[in-house]
């Protein structure tokens, strides 16, 4: 069994967080299947990258480097991927589930004649034997397989393994040679909104879920939209939690209905939104229904405000659930954390 574990460069040169929990639950699988394992990078300058990751007992260190392989695009990604599996004879391959990585994977599978399996949320070895564990049906049924096939790529979600820590130091690099494949695309710059504006933090303490409530008609027959919008950011702002909402209220928006204008369908979490991972959640607003609950799976601790005492929370979907009205927790809790 041969393993390699790849990763790419951040812009800044360094690995990101991601990639060192991968690093360290590919390491755990290297030591239960009793087999060394080797690093490859892909970068504009990957040097950096493997010193500060020298210390993590690696067999060898590989890289194709340059500034055609600084950017994601997918030609030089494949290429460089596919060139390291082969000068390693890797056998199985792991990869932070990067949107870099997500995008190639299967690509470079199909090119080694091997095979990818992607959200892999764990990973373990009896008997030689790898397999991996995956969720499935939008997080309702875990599964753990094997398969025979190799190379065999693997797509590690994040936060399955504590980042690797050790030592850096100075790693021997072996360059994998590699003639850049014609491309297309030419990154020309990045264009980010500002942090402020920036609502999903994956790294956030606290999920903060808004649903259909904040545009409904309130108890004096008004609807509080702008009310709502304060609210809301003031809290994100202060707090720094990471702004999940419900599927009713991010399709308001497409049915003309007033709406919370920074929401977008990359907030919505459940079924067919995402499954976030925070320590902590507060729904507000929201009903709490099947589909949009199941997104809540991995929240450490949920906590609900909803006017409705038999809505989806009170049974059982939430560790604590208050009866009130959200506007008028929030102005306090906003209060308080001023
Ligand atoms: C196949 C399928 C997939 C789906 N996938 C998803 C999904 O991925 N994600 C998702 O979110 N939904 C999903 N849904 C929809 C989901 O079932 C719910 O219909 C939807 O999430 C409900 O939205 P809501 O809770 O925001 O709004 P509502 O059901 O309108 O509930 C609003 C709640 O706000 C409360 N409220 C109003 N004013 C206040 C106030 N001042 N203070 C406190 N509470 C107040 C009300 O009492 C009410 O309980 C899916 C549905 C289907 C059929």
């Amino acid at each position: 069994m041969s393993t390699l574990f790849l990763a790419h460069t951040e812009a800044d040169g360094t690995l990101a967080k991601a990639a060192l929990e991968a690093l360290a639950a590919t390491i755990q699988l290297a030591t239960a299947l009793g087999t060394p394992f080797s690093v490859g990078l892909i970068g504009d300058n990957t040097g950096p990258a493997a010193d500060s990751i020298a210390g993590c007992g690696a067999a060898r260190f590989l890289a194709v480097t340059g500034t055609d392989f600084a950017q994601a695009r997918y030609a030089t990604d494949a290429a460089a991927a596919e060139a390291l599996c082969r000068a390693a004879a890797a056998t199985l391959v792991s990869v932070p589930a990067t949107s870099r990585w997500n995008r190639v994977l299967p690509g470079v599978a199909h090119r080694l004649g091997g095979r990818a399996d992607t959200h892999v949320t764990g990973l373990d070895a009896a008997n030689g034997i790898p397999s991996i564990s995956r969720w499935f049906y939008r997080q309702r049924m875990e599964a753990v397989l094997t398969r025979s096939t190799r190379p065999w790529l693997l797509a590690l979600e994040g936060g399955i393994a504590p980042a690797w820590q050790g030592a850096a130091g100075s790693a021997a690099v072996e360059a994998v040679a590699l003639t850049p494949p014609a491309t297309r695309s030419h990154v020309v710059g990045f264009e980010a909104p500002a942090a402020d504006q920036q609502t999903i933090r994956p790294d956030a303490e606290v999920l903060f879920v808004t649903g259909a409530g904040w545009t409904k008609k309130q108890a004096d027959g008004q609807v509080k939209v702008a009310a709502a919008e304060t609210l809301i950011l003031d809290f994100l702002r202060l707090s720094r939690a990471s702004l999940g909402s419900t599927k009713s209220l991010v399709d308001l928006g497409g049915e003309g209905q007033d709406i919370l204008p920074f929401l977008s369908h990359l907030n919505q979490v459940g079924q067919t939104g995402s499954t976030p991972r925070h320590a902590k959640g507060l729904a507000t607003c929201c009903h709490g229904e099947e589909p949009h609950t199941v997104g809540w799976r991995f929240i450490g601790e949920r906590r609900a405000i909803s006017l409705d005492a038999n809505c989806g929370w009170a049974r059982g979907k939430a560790d604590v659930l208050y009866i009130a009205d959200a506007f008028a927790v929030m102005a306090k809790v906003n209060a308080l954390l001023v």
